[in-house]
């Protein structure tokens, strides 16, 4: 499925380049930045894929139906609590042709090239809120609801589960986003996750920090904010 992403928030560029909400910016790496985020929005091209798939809760984990598939470990369920017997499983890239941009920057002017790859990060952010928002119409047609996205990293959900979450949704073939011997994506700017199915509006008490093996360290956290966003941040 082709997604639509015509614009970036500047805003989450800076924040994920861990600037200060309101600092001021010299003319320079203000005008840089807009570029970048220009030639970023010229380079991608967003493409994802989404599927349901009904889950059981067996001793090992969450266990997706007729697939050998596991979601494993506490956070998860702590996660998909509410969550009775549905899950979405969902994948997007923003192409190889940004990870070239990226390379070829990163060789002709670093500065650039590291601005790049943060706009790189949030367009696949960006893609992905496109795609959750689809999925959040189908659940809504359906009269259910959607918890957040939770992608293999977060908590004690192995980032090793990405090659099979990739297998499970034929994302070599259908989109062209494969995965490394060293489980990193290919093209990189790609995102992960998945999403539960819940009869109510889910309880917003979950917070992924609590569960992270960086929580004692994080500065995001110590300087009051987060990696992720909430289900209201991140569909609008
Ligand atoms: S903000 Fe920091 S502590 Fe919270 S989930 Fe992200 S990395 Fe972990």
């Amino acid at each position: 499925m082709l997604l639509s992403v015509e614009s970036l928030s500047k805003n989450e560029v800076l924040r994920f380049l861990n600037a200060d909400a309101g600092l001021t910016l010299p003319p320079s790496m203000d005008a840089l930045i807009d570029r970048c985020i220009e030639l970023t929005l010229e380079t991608i091209h967003p493409v994802g894929i989404y599927h349901p798939f009904r889950v059981v809760r067996t001793q090992y984990g969450l266990k997706l139906a007729d697939t050998p598939f596991i979601l494993p470990g506490k956070s998860i369920a702590a996660f998909f609590s509410e969550v009775r017997d549905t899950i979405y499983a969902m994948a997007v890239t923003v192409g190889p042709a940004m990870d070239r941009l990226i390379r070829t920057k990163m060789i002709t002017a670093a500065e650039e090239g590291v601005i790049l790859d943060t706009c790189g990060a949030v367009a696949a952010e960006a893609a992905a809120d496109r795609l959750e928002l689809e999925i959040r119409g189908a659940v809504s047609d359906q009269g259910k609801f959607l918890t957040d996205r939770y992608s293999p990293g977060y908590g004690d959900l192995p980032l090793e589960l990405q090659p099979q979450l990739l297998t499970l949704l034929d994302t070599s073939r259908r989109i062209g986003l494969m995965v490394t011997g060293s489980v990193l994506m290919t093209p990189s700017k790609s995102v992960t996750a998945v999403l539960g199915v819940t009869d109510a509006p889910p309880s917003a008490t979950y917070n992924r920090c609590d569960d992270c093996k960086l929580r004692f360290h994080c500065a995001l956290r110590k300087a009051g904010k987060t990696c992720w966003k909430t289900r209201t941040e991140s569909v609008s």
